[in-house]
Formats: structure tokens, sequence, C-alpha cells
């Protein structure tokens, strides 16, 4: 693939994250103004709430772009999703007509204040990276017990809170919680000691579906893709887990990037799911490529310290699609809505360096990352700034999500010593 020329400059720079081939949607303000759509373009975000406002984007016979969310659009339909990029490409592309027109509704991104792109409707985490799970398995399970028998054959998930989704540059506060104790008897009360990050690329489900859909259907349903931190209390979960799956050691927060990259900027980055190690029930066989090529990495900044690359991995390592993820959810006959978030799992490597969670990257404390200046890390600390970046990189041209940051803030004091 090759860039596409943009009248705006920074645009046309194989390097920028949002060249014209891209055009992710976010939510932004401006100083105080009331937060609406927008498309990243170059180094600038384009108002289209506005101008769809002023006539210069007609999408349905009623406006879809002015509730600050990206939902109506979705539930628009791929018809619309197509037409919006079409039109977005003619008003941006090298030769527009409409230039004069458009520059009174550009900003600078460096002043723009990002928001939840959409509403999550629902938000469900599988456990679909084939690493992480034999790696975690390990750790909880030892060696022999590592993949659960049911894992090569059903993308396991767990169904998590819509309500604990934010935007990237929120706070993270470390949550307390019921923890392990010396034995089964005697549990403590205590912050979080443990607290991880989980890289992941969560799909966002753009139409709704009433009854089983196939893998084919279910990819044709998802609108775009985020990059996805699933913040995670190990110790808390360790605990809880069994017999159910995580409860609250994952309730705390889950960090998304604010912009919405979408199923056809990524088109071209279309790739296989790895050889299946066991033959895949039918309704879970996949047409076509259905994962990306997207180079993922983890960055870790002390307080007052400089970023740190600590992992470095890419979304072509998982073991099932979204799309197969999507088509499996449905199986039971639950409805899917539009806006509702799937996380992939966390997408960690073969190696050590290529880990998608400090608990692999520490393995399990034992070995701890050491920092420059030889600070090292275990598990998160306060004041620690996490950033995933994503970005798919083809010939001279860049698609980056847009970063996903959280700081580590301190626990508060015992909630319930009141
Ligand atoms: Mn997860």
């Amino acid at each position: 693939m090759t860039i596409i020329r943009s009248w705006i400059e920074t645009a046309n720079d194989p390097t920028c994250p949002f060249p014209l081939n891209n055009l992710p949607y976010g939510v932004f303000s401006i100083a105080s103004g009331a937060p609406r759509c927008g498309v990243a373009i170059g180094d600038q975000v384009l108002d289209v709430t506005a101008l769809e406002k002023a006539g210069l984007l007609q999408l349905a016979d009623h406006p879809l772009l002015d509730r600050g969310a990206w939902n109506p659009v979705m539930a628009a339909g791929a018809t619309v999703w197509n037409r919006l990029r079409t039109v977005l490409m003619g008003h941006l592309g090298e030769g527009s007509e409409t230039q004069d027109q458009l520059e009174g509704h550009l900003h600078p991104l460096a002043k723009a204040t990002m928001h939840m792109p959409f509403t999550v409707s629902e938000y469900t985490d599988f456990y679909a990276g084939k690493n992480h799970a034999v790696n975690v398995g390990t750790m909880f399970r030892g060696a022999e017990n590592a993949l659960p028998p049911n894992w090569l054959h059903i993308p396991i998930g767990y169904n998590g809170r819509a309500s604990s989704v934010v935007v990237s540059g929120t706070g993270v506060r470390r949550p307390w919680g019921q923890i392990k104790g010396p034995n089964d008897d005697a549990p403590r009360w205590a912050p979080c000691a443990r607290f991880d990050i989980e890289l992941e690329l969560g799909a966002i489900v753009g139409q709704p579906s009433a009854g089983p859909v196939t893998v084919a259907e279910a990819d044709a349903m998802i609108f775009g893709y985020v990059l996805l931190n699933d913040w995670s209390a190990r110790d808390i979960q360790a605990w809880e887990y069994q017999p159910l799956g995580p409860f609250q050691a994952k309730a705390t927060a889950t960090t998304i990037s604010p912009w919405i990259v979408t199923k056809a900027a990524l088109e071209p980055f279309r790739t296989t799911t790895p050889e299946r190690e066991k033959p895949l029930l039918p309704y879970l066989a996949e047409p076509g490529p259905m994962l990306y090529d997207i180079d993922l990495s983890v960055e870790i900044a002390p307080k007052g310290g400089t970023p740190t690359v600590i992992s470095r991995t890419n979304y072509n390592q998982m073991y099932y699609s979204a799309a197969q993820q999507l088509a499996h959810h449905t199986t039971s006959g639950c409805p899917m809505r539009v806006g509702d978030l799937l996380g992939s799992g966390t997408i960690s490597g073969p190696d050590r360096d290529s880990r998608g969670s400090l608990l692999e990257l520490s393995w399990g404390g034992k070995e701890p990352v050491i920092l420059p200046g030889g600070q090292t890390r275990s598990f998160l600390e306060d004041g620690d700034t996490m950033t995933l970046t994503g970005a798919c990189r083809g010939n001279g041209v860049t698609i980056g999500f847009g970063n996903c940051i959280g700081t580590i803030m301190p626990a508060l004091p015992d909630p319930y010593a009141r």
C-alpha cells in the first residue's frame, strides 16, 4: 500500500500515525468547549460535528454526529461507514475543492482533550493469546496443566463491566481487595500489591445481532479497533478466580486509546491466525484472514523518570480473532449490541521481551524487570505511567492507534475504616 496524499502536509509523512489512509474517529474538546466528534488527520483534528452542521457531511436524513459519541454512526450500518470514509477522503485529499471551507474546522491535536469515543454498551474480555495462557497457566497451575482442556477449542471469555472502561489519560486508582492469607482460613483486606497491566486490542461491535452469527457475519459487524489495557489486580485474582473466573480483580478500570481505527483502515494489514493445533468445530472456521499485523509496545515511566519500552509484540500472535470471539459470543443466542467492546486477551509473543503483562515479564515477581537507573519492577508502583502503543507499518505508511495511557494513583485510606 502507498500513502494517499492530503493537502494537510503533516499527514503525508511516512511516520505520521494519522495519514489520509487512517482517518480514525474520536471525541474531543478544545478549552472549555463541549465534546464533539473528530477525525485525526496529520497533526490536526477535523471537527466533523461542525462539518455535519454546516451541511458539508450529509450521512443520513438526520444528524449522526451531534451526540459526542460515535454510536449513532455505528448503528447506521456499513453503507454509512463507507460513505463517511469516502466523503472524508474527498474533503481531505490533495486537490480538494472544499479546502477553504474545512480550514475553520481544523484544530491542532496538541490542543485537544480526548474523551471516550463511544458509549460502551457491554464489555467482554477474552483470553485468546496462547503464549499468555500458557505463561499464566504455568505460574498458577504448573506446566502440566498450563492450558485448560477447553482452550484449543473455545475462545474463553468473561463478562466484564462497561462502567469500568475509561479513556486514555484517566488516572487509575490502586484498589483494595480481599487477598489470600497465610492459609485458606485467613484472607486479608489490603491494597492490591500485585497491580498489573494487560496489553490487549479492543474490538468494537458496530451492528447488533439477534441470534447466532457466523465468523464472516461477525467480522462484518465489527466497526473498528482500539488499544486496551485491562488493569489487573493479580493478588485479588489469584484468590477469587476459581471457579467462575475474574471478578473484582478486573473491575477497577479498563483503559482504551482515544481513536477508533476502522476496519477499512486496517484492511491492507489483514493476516491469518496461526495454524490450528486441534481442529475447531465448523462454526469457528474463518472464511479468510481475520487478524491484523499490528506492532504493539508497552512503555513504563516511573514518576519523574523517562519512558522505557519493556515489551514489543504483535496482534498477529493471537490464536483466536475478534471475529471468532464475536461469533462464539452469539452461539447461545446472546444478543450483541451496538457499542459492545470485546477485549482480545493479553497479547504476548513467544519471547521474554514480548510478554504483554508484568506478571509474565517478571515471572510472577521472581525475575523483576530492570529499568534504566537500576530501578526494578515486578508489579506497578504508585506514580508509574504505563503507555501502550500500536501501529501498522506498510510501504511508507503508518496506521497509528494513538497511545493508551494510565498513571497509577496510590490507594485511598481503607474505605471501610470509618
Ligand atoms: Mn484481560
